[in-house]
């Protein structure tokens, strides 16, 4: 940790899953463009698919995701039936047999759907589209819905991928936070789905929690490493309680100061690169033969809704209350309202809710802020170049570098802006200079460490 980190590291910054970010996207967006937009897609360029299942069976206090609880079979079954409604009129829009390269499942808790549903709407998906030979089927998991039974299901649907939510592993910050899952849960379910030979695993942690101490997050890592997963996660807890009301039960005055913040990630991250694991990006970490380590060093690696990732498709198609779509048109956003949701689709109409169609600055500025994200550094006046925009405009945003440089957080030389080795830690802030909608004042953001 040092000084400079400690200066900038309560600062509210976007997390630039996205650019421009979702508090931006507009409810005036209409969905005949998004119609229009899906007539554009060549069939033979694989695209993602992102399905959302917005449900789990008990809330965990730090949740940040759009999910509601249910504990009965009904609606779950109900959702997977609109799913697959979802996923007939989405393909109706597109070139039949349109090719898929990645899928991912994500919400809430995808794997409460009960096991016939979920196959049910991977079938769907398999009759309507055309996956590639070398497509990944990644799915969010639950550790505490993982059985031997489900393990088989995810094997049947073709699963390639799973993450896992581990969090930490100390019994007094899983109490305070609502999420009680020993070590021993966690294994069991890595072994199942290992035994239905799904051997590409993620697992999450977090940090910034109440009780976290140096000594319990470095206990958490030693066992996390001890499942040998090939990914790993180290997200921040966003306490943004204006926003998820349930983070009202997280005691704030047991939550750690910016500098244990800071103090917990550099040692988690300390004790994964003991264990082999290579840093990628902002929070995530690899081993060195892993495809996401291979494409961070290649320069390949991209960042989506999911975080750091190697899916390389243009095309992202949500699927699923609240779920959020890319096109190199713009973004879409499926209506997080459940009803409208399910009336939209019900009708034959795409259900959307927001969106933003990008002009040729925003897909510059997107360019950079990807640039800075993934790389550390980023040629502005070669982006300028290769998006034909004039480059002053993006030259007036290194006033905003200005204190950063002098901080050492990065440097500037000419149009060459890059994250100095201290400065990673604030590399959303770096970014951040190129966000020309930051000054609008919509959305609140969680702290930039
Ligand atoms: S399981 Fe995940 S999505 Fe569901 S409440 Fe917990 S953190 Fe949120």
């Amino acid at each position: 940790m040092t000084d400079v980190t400690l200066k900038y590291a309560s600062r509210a910054v976007p997390r630039y899953t996205s650019y421009p970010t979702a508090p931006h996207f507009s409810p005036k967006f209409g969905r005949q463009t998004y119609a229009q937009w899906l007539e554009t897609v060549d069939q033979t360029v694989p695209i993602s698919l992102y399905l959302h299942v917005p449900f789990c069976e008990s809330m965990c206090h730090y949740c940040g995701c759009y999910t509601k609880i249910t504990k009965k079979e009904k609606p779950l079954q109900d959702y997977a039936d609109m799913l697959v409604r979802e996923v007939v009129l989405v393909a109706s829009k597109l070139p039949a047999g349109q090719q898929v390269s990645h899928i991912h499942w994500g919400g809430g808790t995808p794997s409460i759907l009960p096991h016939d549903a979920f196959l049910r709407v991977v079938n769907s998906i398999r009759t309507h589209f055309t996956f590639t030979d070398d497509m990944e089927h990644a799915i969010e998991l639950d550790p505490r819905t993982v059985t031997p039974a489900l393990a088989e299901t995810l094997r049947l649907a073709g699963i390639t991928r799973a993450s896992l939510g581990v969090q930490d592993f100390d019994l007094k910050v899983q109490e305070v936070v609502g999420r009680v899952q020993p070590y021993e849960l966690v294994k069991q379910a890595v072994d199942a789905l290992r035994a239905e030979g799904i051997n590409e695993i993620n697992l999450d942690l977090m940090y910034g929690l109440p009780y976290q101490t140096r000594e319990t997050i470095r206990n958490t890592v030693e066992l996390t490493a001890s499942l040998d997963p090939s990914r790993l996660a180290l997200f921040g807890y966003a306490h943004v309680p204006w926003m998820k009301k349930h983070q009202r039960l997280i005691p704030e005055e047991l939550l750690p100061g910016a500098a244990e913040r800071i103090a917990l990630f550099d040692d988690a991250t300390e004790a994964l690169e003991e264990h082999g694991y290579e840093k990628i990006g902002l929070d995530h970490f690899a081993k060195s033969d892993d495809p996401l380590a291979q494409a961070a060093r290649e320069g390949n690696m991209r960042r989506n809704f999911q975080g750091y990732t190697t899916d390389e498709a243009d095309i992202l198609i949500g699927i699923g209350a609240s779920s959020i779509g890319k096109m190199p048109q713009g973004y879409i956003q499926n209506s997080p309202d459940f009803a409208g949701w399910v009336r939209a689709v019900e009708a034959g109409e795409l259900p959307i809710a927001r969106g933003i169609a990008m002009d040729q600055d925003d897909r510059a500025r997107a360019a950079i802020i990807m640039s800075i994200m993934t790389a550390y550094k980023v040629d502005v006046a070669a982006v300028a170049r290769d998006f034909n925009v004039p480059i002053e405009p993006l030259r007036s945003c290194y006033l905003a570098l200005d204190e950063l440089v002098a901080d050492g957080v990065c440097v500037r030389d000419g149009d060459q802006v890059s994250v100095t080795h201290q400065g990673r830690p604030l590399v959303r802030l770096v970014a951040s200079a190129f966000d020309a909608y930051l000054q609008t004042g919509k959305g609140r953001h969680s702290v930039a460490v």
